[in-house]
């Protein structure tokens, strides 16, 4: 058994779980006794670049201080997004491209935190510092997670380094950029053989805000329509989560891949701060959101923003 986990945030996104492969496969190169570990099994997603890229999925685990006594973070450092034990545990580093909140350790570390689409980005930058050459495979994964992250470079998170290092990444792992970015996202798309209470959690983080506790959930599509003739049921499974997890509001975020707007669908109190934060008025507790598909950088800023007045 390693000595070390390294793995990303609870509902494993695509950059959560290659993120963690690949920067297991670094620290193995660096001579450290590491094991990339996930909170749980990929998505149909990230499934789809595992299978391209023939690499196996993470082991998933509930838990690390029953197992270790050290861990690495990728793509999150929020303690409500980790393991549930991570205060049990020796935080050794972080590398990651989200803000930086709920988060304190009692030891030094190695902290790496750039504002750039993709920590799969940064990792690449690690492997280049450290000149450690990258295998076929592992830059097909990290290139996976740059797709998903920027939404093919549609989303206003992704810088110029994230298409200049995903191009270097598809020449390394053989693939033409275009093709089989798309065929990666629509494969994160077939959301009908899921479950209201499946979907609703498949891409969901919680925050803290002024006292309340905030859930957002992320789906992709290609067909909103199609998802909101699901409504009914994805609100009674929202509300379902809100009582059974203490969550006071609790938001989803529906995105068309294609043409970068999202669809928002609301349940729980006060959705006077939604109103306020986007701007808009809840119609039947939807409303639409154009140019909206970042969680991070358009959906979290103005809410929080909202939640301190
Ligand atoms: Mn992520
Ligand atoms: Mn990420």
């Amino acid at each position: 058994m390693a000595e070390i986990l390294i793995f990303g945030h609870q509902n494993p996104d695509t950059d959560a779980i290659c993120a963690a492969i690949a920067f297991d496969h670094l620290q193995k190169a660096l001579g450290n006794d590491t094991e990339a570990v996930a909170f749980s099994k990929p998505s149909e997603e990230t499934q789809y670049a595992l299978d391209h890229f023939q690499m196996k999925a993470p082991r998933v685990v509930q838990t690390v201080a029953n197992e270790v006594e050290e861990v690495m973070l990728v793509d999150h450092n929020e303690f409500q997004q980790s393991a549930p034990d991570i205060r049990e545990v020796k935080i050794l580093s972080v590398v990651d491209h989200h803000r930086i909140a709920n988060f304190e350790t009692a030891d030094p570390l190695y902290y790496r935190a750039e504002p750039i689409g993709c920590t799969s980005t940064i990792i690449y930058k690690l492997y280049q510092e450290h000149q450690i050459e990258i295998p076929e495979k592992i830059a097909g994964v990290m290139l996976s997670a740059i797709i998903s992250d920027t939404l093919l470079f549609k989303s206003p998170t992704c810088t110029p380094e994230d298409v200049a290092i995903a191009k270097k990444l598809a020449a390394i792992a053989k693939v033409d950029l275009n093709e089989y970015g798309l065929a990666l996202l629509k494969a994160g798309t077939n959301l009908n053989n899921k479950s209201p209470e499946v979907l609703v959690d498949l891409d969901a983080k919680t925050f803290p805000m002024g006292g309340f506790t905030v859930r957002i959930a992320q789906v992709n599509t290609v067909d909103v329509p199609e998802v909101l003739e699901r409504k009914a049921e994805l609100q009674d499974a929202m509300t379902a989560s809100c009582e059974k997890n203490g969550y006071d509001l609790f938001l989803l975020v529906i995105t068309n891949i294609l043409d970068s707007d999202s669809t928002l669908l609301v349940v729980g109190e006060p959705k006077e701060k939604v109103e306020e934060a986007f701007q808009i008025t809840l119609d039947n507790d939807t409303a639409e959101l154009k140019g909206v598909v970042s969680r991070k950088k358009q959906v979290v800023p103005p809410l929080t923003t909202a939640f301190e007045k």
